[in-house]
């Protein structure tokens, strides 16, 4: 064989897995056509969210829809041109708000976010990248006692799950952050929630301490996978081939152009999201802020303030619309009055997401050589590690860490 495990994808997936497989003993090519964290996590909010254990098809997020829907620059839309395409993902979606389903997504989440804590913990203080976290938790904010209201199961279940927080107003919540606008009348606190300083220093440190264990990165777009006897063959657009032991697909919402001609119907497609980074001090930030109710999250980066959020379904090749990116920032400035909003940089990613808010973390149908580890949605820098973790188990044939039933490929 010409490698023992080919990874295909380095965003932050893909490092964190090429960590714990060599941490693990196996040798490791990293295979990216950009390059280190270069699509979706090079931009993003920056949370390990490790207490979002709710799928996204909520009771409360399924009654906000048709309003959301109906705004063309709301936090939730689609581009007319792809519904039809992304109509069936649609129906799944709501399928996975019933109730019989929500109660499985909530323990299959729940339980992938505790291995999820406890592998980046072990990752971050072994390859020293302490320095890149804050520990400052969240501020989940509510403009009015319906909002309250509204959250109440989701914190009931955080409760369930051993999950601190507590409600906060008035003195308290202007000291956890001052200058606010007065319409944000109270914020669940949750101080467990972490941040990264920077999205894209924490996933090329990541990187790095992987390359430094002895994983090597090769940039190369993959055609095609084709397993056979014991391994696989690894195909690149410029037609040169590499045989594997075990290939593990990471390319994060481009990942259906691999797994699809290997027989696998996944339904993964993209939640495109919007931001814009701020100048550093742009606003007195004291920790990542949470808007629920419009969609979007601010962060204190050591790059700036970010500022952004919202779902757009238009699959991967249309432009960007940086007026939704504008729509957020003209919110936020109304919610935080005195944000500068001058000079900021406009970025979207793509989220690769799956209709029940869970990854896809197995084998392949056709062949036990190939593994898949995608499809991470809003949470994939969260969930890093843990998949990481996970993927090393299955490569290397150690018990799973968790019962991986939930996350089949198969399951749809
Ligand atoms: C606005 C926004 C905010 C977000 N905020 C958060 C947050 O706060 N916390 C959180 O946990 N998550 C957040 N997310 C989600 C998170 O960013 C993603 O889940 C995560 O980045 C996905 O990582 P990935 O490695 O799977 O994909 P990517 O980072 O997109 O990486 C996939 C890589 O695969 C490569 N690739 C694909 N196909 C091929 C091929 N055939 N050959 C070679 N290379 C290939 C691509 O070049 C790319 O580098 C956010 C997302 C967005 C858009």
């Amino acid at each position: 064989m010409d490698a023992d495990v080919v990874i295909v994808g380095a965003g932050i997936i893909g490092v964190a897995t090429a960590y714990k497989l060599v941490e693990a003993g196996r040798t490791v090519v990293l295979v990216d056509r950009k390059g280190i964290a270069e699509e979706t996590s090079r931009g993003n909010a920056g949370a390990f969210a490790f207490s979002d254990i709710m799928p996204l098809a909520t009771k409360d997020v399924l009654r906000k829809l048709p309003r959301w829907l109906s705004d063309p620059l709301g936090p939730f839309t689609v581009r007319p041109e792809y519904l039809p395409q992304i109509t069936p993902w649609l129906l799944r979606f709501w399928r996975a708000g019933w109730p019989d389903r929500i109660a499985a997504g909530i323990k299959a989440q729940a339980a992938m976010m505790r291995v999820a804590r406890r592998e980046t913990d072990a990752m971050v203080a072994a390859a020293g990248l302490g320095h890149l976290v804050r520990s400052d938790g969240v501020l989940e904010l509510y403009e009015s006692d319906g909002e309250i209201r509204a959250a109440a199961h989701e914190l009931e279940v955080k409760t369930r799950e051993g999950i601190e927080h507590r409600l906060v107003r008035g003195a308290e919540l202007a000291e956890l952050q001052p200058g606010l606008a007065s319409r944000v009348v109270a914020a669940t606190f949750i101080p467990g929630w972490q941040t990264v300083t920077d999205p894209y220093d924490y996933a090329t440190a990541v990187g790095a301490a992987a390359m430094a264990r002895g994983a090597k990165l090769r940039k190369g777009e993959v055609r095609a996978l084709q397993p056979f006897g014991d391994g696989v063959i690894v195909e690149f657009t410029d037609g040169t081939r590499l045989s594997a032991n075990k290939v593990v697909v990471a390319g994060g919402a481009w990942s259906r152009a691999l797994t699809a001609p290997l027989g696998d119907r996944i339904p993964l497609d993209t939640e495109r999201g919007y931001n814009t980074t701020l100048l550093p001090g742009s606003f007195d930030l004291r920790r990542q802020l949470v808007f629920g109710g419009h969609g979007f999250v601010v962060t204190p980066l050591s790059t700036g303030v970010r500022i952004g959020g919202a779902v757009e379904f238009g699959g991967l090749k249309p432009p960007p619309n940086f007026a939704r990116a504008e729509a957020m920032l003209r919110k936020a400035a109304m919610l935080m009055p005195g944000l500068r909003t001058a000079n900021g940089t406009q970025w979207m990613g793509f989220r690769p997401s799956l209709p029940d808010s869970l990854p896809a973390i197995g084998r392949s149908r056709p062949s036990p050589h190939i593994i898949y580890a995608f499809g991470h949605g809003h949470l994939g820098l969260t969930q890093s590690a843990g998949t990481g973790k996970l993927v090393a188990e299955l490569v290397t044939g150690a018990a799973p860490s968790l019962d991986l039933a939930p996350f089949s490929p198969q399951r749809f």
